[in-house]
């Protein structure tokens, strides 16, 4: 059993730094209602990926604490966070197996069915569609016998499917042609609906359509508010 969550997120004068004496975020403090959708930018070593880092508890901070549904993270099993956190990375991890086994990692009891309905969400199902072999392509080990912007619309789906409660999104840097561009989205917009969102942004729709955006600069928060309000 693995307890879900709502998704309201605190990060409560956080402080951390990887070696001693080596501050790399300072007194970071924000909160995250349910549902809300925060972009995260900031110059390159900010500190955006480190707050990510927190959050799934590749580390512990420093002093301060953070708080997942009013209750320390320290206090959950770092297994069920885990669980309940899904991940979209730039680089997506992608093994030596079909398609439909890619997306349907982290969820083996899902149907053909199931994998195809969260692929249509995701906006995947038409470039997979137009393979030769469909659901069924091999994808030859780190899926690099597809574009970058066809494994991120690969991980969406596979994170649609896992259905977790929080989300964390590092969006591709590298260029993407416009169609899968507007494909991905689209399958971000179904992804992040409803669901308590971090997403690292790199490009400007991303970030206005934030309910929040979070300004980092040299770990700490420069300022917070709507596309509008910055
Ligand atoms: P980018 O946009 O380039 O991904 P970022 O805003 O995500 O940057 P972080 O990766 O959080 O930045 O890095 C913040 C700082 O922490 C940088 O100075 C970086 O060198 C340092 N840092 C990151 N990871 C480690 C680590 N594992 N050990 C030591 N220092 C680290």
């Amino acid at each position: 059993f693995v307890e879900s969550f709502e998704g309201n997120v605190e990060f409560c004068h956080v402080h951390f730094g990887y070696v001693e004496g080596k501050p790399i975020l300072k007194n970071v403090d924000f909160q995250v209602k349910s549902g809300e959708k925060i972009a995260l930018v900031g110059p390159t070593g900010s500190g955006k990926t480190t707050i990510i880092n927190l959050l799934m508890r590749f580390y512990d901070v420093s002093a301060g604490e953070i708080k997942l549904d009013g209750r320390d993270i320290r206090d959950y099993q770092i297994s069920g966070l885990r669980k309940k956190v899904g991940v979209v990375l730039q680089d997506t991890f992608l093994f030596s197996g079909t398609i439909m086994e890619n997306i349907r990692y982290g969820r083996l009891e899902a149907t053909d069915e199931e994998v195809i309905s969260a692929a249509k969400m995701a906006s995947a199902h038409v470039f997979i569609k137009h393979l030769p072999e469909g659901y069924q392509t091999p994808i030859t080990s780190g899926g690099f016998n597809l574009s970058q912007g066809q494994r991120q619309l690969l991980a969406i789906a596979r994170a649609i499917l896992a259905d977790s409660d929080i989300l964390i999104l590092d969006e591709a840097t590298s260029s993407i042609d416009t169609n899968t561009e507007i494909e991905i989205q689209k399958g971000i917009n179904s992804l992040t609906e409803g669901r308590t969102s971090f997403v690292i942004a790199h490009r400007l729709k991303t970030i206005e359509n934030a309910d929040r955006i979070l300004v980092i600069n040299q770990g700490e928060i420069l300022e917070s508010g709507t596309h509008q309000e910055l």
